[in-house]
């Protein structure tokens, strides 16, 4: 698990903190980093995969940082991991996250949210175990994102925002969205409700391509009972998961997962925009090639940030409406200066918002007199 050493590899953000957890009467075996605590209290996921490295984990926290930065939040970065299977029968799993949130119990600069391999119950665990988490059930005051569509609502006030700097209608504009998931389902309503049409989504069993446009009802009532997009009956068209990339459109949404779209698929892309809403869906390769055929492509941990802002809202007890006008004011002022400077510049939207998030945190460690 040891594959990044703090104490030659840390830089002038973090990590602050390394913490390395194995317990023998419960098997667990976990990390947590907490990168830069200068604005507050670190928010990050725990993620629970077999493959969990600490150099993944520092990634991951550093990721964080900086998507907090940017959404200007009072609260720094973190991640933490738990090394093993996420589909482990449930009373071990409870074992483990309950074992794991006593071992954080102490790390009070680190507030856990859900991930991949957790949920909003292995929130209530950590709650119940420390009295500190986000992403927490409703009964508990939890605002629950993904049925919300805090992600997918920020994914589609971007756009919103990048369409009349860029020349395009948003109403009667082309939308794709690849991962017809929690956060691509509701940008794709978001969108829709503003006038755009879905003309191509996909998930993991393949794509569906529709350039009258999709029912979303339809959709949403067959990924509701466990189907795919796949099934979607009338004027369409079923193809590979990944064809939908070379859909023609105005906008394209990564959606899925990471490295989605790679040197040897770019260049079949043909959008305008592209709103990054997973992590990292892009390689660093593929992102150069877009930046010279004139792509624009907005970053993911500016435009998808809508679900850490919606934790940070849950955790100052605070309501649906406060995270969706905070959503709508943070993300959609950050693609305003990220989008006009690009614009004016030249530059890459990644490194001008890579640059002004590196600037925040360095303004909150000044506050701190720690530079
Ligand atoms: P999800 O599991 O609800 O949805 C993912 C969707 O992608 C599913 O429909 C799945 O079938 C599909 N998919 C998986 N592999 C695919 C492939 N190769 N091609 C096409 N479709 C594929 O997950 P989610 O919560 O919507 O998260 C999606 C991504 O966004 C993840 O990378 C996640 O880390 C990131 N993210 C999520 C949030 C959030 O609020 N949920 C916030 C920020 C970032």
């Amino acid at each position: 698990m040891m594959d990044f050493d703090p104490l030659t590899q840390a830089d002038d953000l973090g990590p602050a903190k390394v913490v390395h957890i194995t317990e023998r009467r419960t098997g667990l075996l976990a990390v947590v980093v907490i990168d830069n605590v200068a604005a507050g209290p670190a928010i990050g996921g725990v993620r629970m995969a077999s493959d969990m490295t600490t150099a993944v984990c520092f990634r991951l926290a550093r990721a964080m940082t900086l998507k907090n930065a940017m959404a200007g939040l009072r609260h720094g970065g973190a991640k933490a991991g738990i090394v093993a299977d996420p589909r482990m029968p449930a009373d071990g799993k409870e074992q483990l996250i309950r074992a794991f949130a006593a071992s954080i119990r102490d790390l009070t600069d680190y507030i856990p949210g859900p991930d991949m391999g957790t949920n909003e119950s292995a929130m209530a665990m950590v709650l119940d175990e420390i009295g500190r988490a986000v992403g927490l059930p409703p009964e508990l005051g939890g605002l629950p994102l993904d049925e919300l569509g805090a992600t997918g609502f920020g994914v589609a006030e971007s756009a919103e925002v990048a369409a009349p700097r860029l020349g395009i209608d948003l109403v009667g504009a082309r939308v794709v969205v690849q991962g017809y998931g929690a956060v691509g389902r509701h940008a794709a309503r978001f969108l829709v409700g503003k006038g755009a049409v879905l003309v191509a989504a996909s998930d993991s069993r393949g794509g569906v391509v529709a350039p009258a446009g999709l029912d979303l009802d339809s959709l949403d009532g067959i990924k509701g009972r466990g189907g795919s997009v796949t099934e979607c009956q009338g004027d369409v068209t079923i193809v590979d998961r990944d064809d939908v990339f070379a859909v023609e459109c105005d906008m394209l949404i990564p959606a899925a997962g990471p490295d989605a779209i790679r040197a040897d698929n770019v260049e079949e892309v043909k959008t305008r925009l592209i709103l990054q809403g997973a992590n990292i869906p892009i390689t660093a390769e593929a992102e150069a090639r877009l930046h010279q055929r004139g792509i624009m492509n907005l970053p993911d941990f500016v435009v998808n940030a809508g679900g850490v802002i919606c934790g940070a809202v849950e955790y100052a007890h605070g309501s649906r409406s406060q995270a969706f006008q905070l959503i709508a004011d943070t993300v959609g002022g950050n693609v305003e200066a990220v989008l006009d400077r690009c614009l004016e510049s030249g530059d890459r939207p990644r490194e001008v918002a890579m640059a002004m998030a590196r600037s925040r945190v360095h303004q909150a460690m000044k506050a701190r007199r720690w530079i």
